[in-house]
């Protein structure tokens, strides 16, 4: 009976046991369950974005990490980002954040809510002019677009100051709205001319009246302008007005004089011959100026430094009232014409030649080939258009012909011809070009036909200075 009990009693035992453990392992069961469930959840969940519409101000840098809360089991360096979003434009765009092939999307939607910077000033205008709200802004600036408009508008055309609440809105509607004042009063003042300064212009000489004539109103920003110059006689000598009326918008008018004097210019209308010959002195020169005593011309002479024995000749010239004027030092194209400095070189040289001859620096030139000479493209691309500007500006200037004797065209060129070519020409200012080389013995016995010619036509035989008539080639380099 005993032995019953205690058995009884051992089994009962065993199945205590046998609960306690099963009870333990399930509690212990339980907790890694729900960790690994949750491990797994977030495992395969590895990112967490704060928001799925991300409103992002204009222009403001976006960064798409920012809308990142946590990542789970996840390094930055695990999550690959695209981002279309442009902050400059206002709009929509999409933001992929992708990791471990996982997938998230957001939308980063660009907006725009900073009001437009308005500043304004008082407006002060007469009865007729427009009032529009631009009058009054002295700065309106917005990222986006901005369009000006008043508030409320009143009625303001009377004279008087008026409340003027002016709106600045940008394209996404935002507001700003700022308040100044409009004067309106009757304007009296007509408008003003500057610029109508009394003038002096030489006869045959012209001034445009209208330029450097500016006319300012206090009111009107476009006043009208008339000009009347009908008076203005520029061929003869003598003190004209002109008239400059103005007007303003309100009808405010007022006359303005200039006076014109044409002064008198003994140089105007005449008729003058200037002979020039290239390439001296020669043994030929002393007869040249023989002729040119005879006749009482005067003639200028380009030359070169190729025949200095003659140099002596040069003074004799100038004693004689001619000129000696700068051809070139060696007339070899390759030369002259090698580059910019190359000329100046050769200028240098020439002139130097001439100054130790004759006392005179002489500053008037004659381009070998004249300014119209293409064989310098050959050596320098471009050199004549340079030489011709640097010359001027360096004070020289540069004399062409506008009446060829052509007695370069050969040797012992018949005499017939040179005086028919010299003799063909009319025009007011005649450049006659002419040679002074040993081999141009025809050239010496035109030149009292070519003389007595001109002199019946009534034309003077001058030597020419830095203001006489250039005669002018175009440029062809
Ligand atoms: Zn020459």
């Amino acid at each position: 009976m005993i032995n019953k009990n205690k058995r009884r009693k051992s089994r009962k035992i065993k199945h205590r046991h046998a609960l306690i453990i099963k009870i333990t392992a399930v509690l212990l069961i339980i907790p890694v369950l729900i960790a690994s469930g949750i491990f797994a959840y977030l495992y395969t969940h590895p990112v967490s974005l704060k928001k799925s519409v991300i409103e992002h101000e204009l222009m403001e840098p976006f960064d798409p990490w920012d809308n990142v809360k946590h990542l789970f089991f996840a390094d930055k360096k695990d999550v690959d980002i695209s981002s279309e979003a442009n902050i400059e434009q206002l709009g929509e765009y999409p933001v992929t954040y992708t990791c471990r092939g996982h997938k998230y999307s957001a939308t980063v939607k660009v907006v725009d809510t900073t009001a437009p910077v308005l500043k304004v000033h008082p407006y002060k205008t007469d009865l007729t002019g427009e009032i529009t709200p631009e009058k009054f802004v002295k700065e309106a600036t917005d990222l986006t677009e901005v369009t000006l408009s008043f508030k409320d508008q009143g009625n303001w055309d009377q004279e008087g100051t008026y409340d003027v609440r002016i709106a600045a809105t940008d394209s996404s509607g935002n507001e700003t709205v700022e308040t100044t004042t409009l004067t309106r009063i009757k304007d009296t003042t007509p408008p003003v001319v500057q610029g109508a300064d009394n003038v002096e212009v030489l006869q045959g000489r012209t001034v445009d009246f209208e330029e450097g004539i500016t006319v300012t109103d206090d009111m009107d920003p476009d006043p009208q302008v008339s000009v009347n110059s009908d008076q203005v006689d520029f061929a003869t000598p003598g003190t004209y007005e002109v008239t400059y009326t103005t007007k303003d918008r309100s009808g405010n008018e007022e006359t303005t004089v200039r006076k014109v004097t044409v002064k008198k210019d003994r140089d105007y209308n005449r008729k003058v011959v200037y002979l020039t010959f290239d390439d001296g002195p020669s043994a030929h020169t002393d007869k040249i100026l023989e002729i040119l005593n005879k006749y009482n011309a005067k003639a200028t002479f380009f030359v070169t430094g190729n025949n200095q024995k003659h140099n002596d000749v040069l003074k004799r010239i100038v004693d004689q009232g001619s000129v000696v004027a700068l051809h070139t030092y060696t007339h070899n194209y390759a030369e002259v014409y090698a580059s910019e400095d190359a000329y100046f070189k050769d200028l240098k040289k020439i002139s130097d030649m001439v100054k130790e001859a004759t006392g005179v620096e002489s500053k008037l030139i004659r381009f070998p080939g004249g300014s119209s000479n293409t064989v310098s493209k050959q050596y320098s691309p471009g050199l004549m258009t340079k030489l011709t500007k640097k010359v001027q500006e360096m004070g020289y200037q540069y004399f062409d012909w506008n009446c060829d004797s052509t007695d370069a065209s050969g040797n012992n060129v018949p005499v017939k011809t040179l005086v028919e070519n010299a003799t063909s020409s009319t025009a007011q200012h005649i450049n006659i070009l002419m040679h002074d080389t040993d081999a141009k013995g025809t050239t010496v016995d035109a030149l009292p036909d070519i003389i007595k010619h001109y002199r019946s036509q009534g034309y003077a035989f001058e030597a020419l200075t830095i203001d006489s008539y250039p005669a002018h080639h175009s440029v062809n380099n």
